[in-house]
């Protein structure tokens, strides 16, 4: 069995600090980290290579020469070949532009039964590059797997939404896009540090992949940004003070003065 992972080498959001004057992220000296949800999409590859036979993980990222530290750590958790997608051609994508690169270098790929996606990355926060990439490839789609069974060629998996989940069965190829709730992520092994640093990273530029150019980078990308913004802090709260009791009963008071209940 074929998978392919995409990940993505974002910002750790916990580090990022807004330029006051611009208005835009200081990446500057930010630590990167695999987006979190891509982990639990490797995890699931993993678990599925470490229960049957014959399968092969491979991770597929889009980004600068940077994201091979993400990659890297993907094989050191157990990938078998990671591809760093990267060349000029790519610079300024959204993320129509983006799907249509990374489906691109699938396609290349051509061989494939699942291919996993986190929900959402943490910096972009759209959640549109999963669905989009099983467009383009033309195969079926489960957003929000929380829980995954592989039973002969088909998958079955449990598509979380608000209230509880759906169970959904698809054949294969499909594509997946995972959510915390799946798994939790394994740590890299020592061997695995060892082993994934005399591994090699393909990198692939836009010759190597099978797509419409005028699909990608800025010029192929439909998105504008026209403007951004910070989020102004939010007032200070206030402490209640006392007893549970009396911090309860106070803030009853409160909520009913502001005619919330
Ligand atoms: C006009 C415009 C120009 C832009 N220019 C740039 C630019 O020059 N450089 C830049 O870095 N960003 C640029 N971006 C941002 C870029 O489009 C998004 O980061 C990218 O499309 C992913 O979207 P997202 O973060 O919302 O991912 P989501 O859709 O939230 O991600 C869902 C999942 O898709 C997969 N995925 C997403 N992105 C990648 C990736 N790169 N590689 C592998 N898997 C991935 C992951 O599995 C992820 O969990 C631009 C955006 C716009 C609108």
């Amino acid at each position: 069995m074929e998978i392919i992972v995409c990940i993505k080498q974002v910002p750790d959001t916990n580090e990022v600090r807004i330029d006051p004057e611009k208005g835009t992220l200081i990446r500057k000296g930010v630590p990167s980290i695999i987006n979190p949800d891509d982990k639990n999409a490797l995890e699931e590859a993993l678990r599925i290579k470490d229960k049957l036979e014959d399968v092969n993980v491979t991770v597929l990222s889009m980004g600068p020469s940077q994201a091979k530290n993400a990659l890297r750590e993907a094989l050191a958790m157990g990938a078998d070949k990671a591809i760093l997608l990267s060349d000029r051609a790519f610079a300024g994508s959204d993320t129509w532009a983006t799907s249509t690169i990374l489906a691109g270098a699938i396609k290349k790929i051509k061989n494939y039964d699942i291919i996993f996606c986190g929900r959402q990355a943490i910096d972009g926060d759209t959640a549109q590059v999963g669905p989009q990439i099983a467009e383009h490839l033309e195969i079926p789609q489960i957003t929000y797997v929380e829980n995954l069974d592989i039973e002969k060629q088909r998958v079955k998996a449990n598509r979380a939404v608000e209230d509880g989940y759906y169970i959904i069965n698809s054949e294969m190829p499909v594509l997946l896009t995972a959510i915390k709730e799946l798994n939790k992520p394994r740590y890299e092994s020592i061997s695995g540090i060892y082993e994934s640093a005399n591994k090699e990273i393909e990198i692939w530029g836009v010759d190597d992949i099978v797509v419409d150019t005028t699909q990608i980078g800025l010029k192929g990308s439909p998105t504008r940004v026209k403007k951004t913004e910070t989020a102004k802090p939010k007032k200070e709260g206030e402490l209640l003070k006392g007893s549970t009791e009396e911090a309860v009963n106070e803030l009853i008071v409160k909520l009913k003065q502001r005619q919330v209940i």
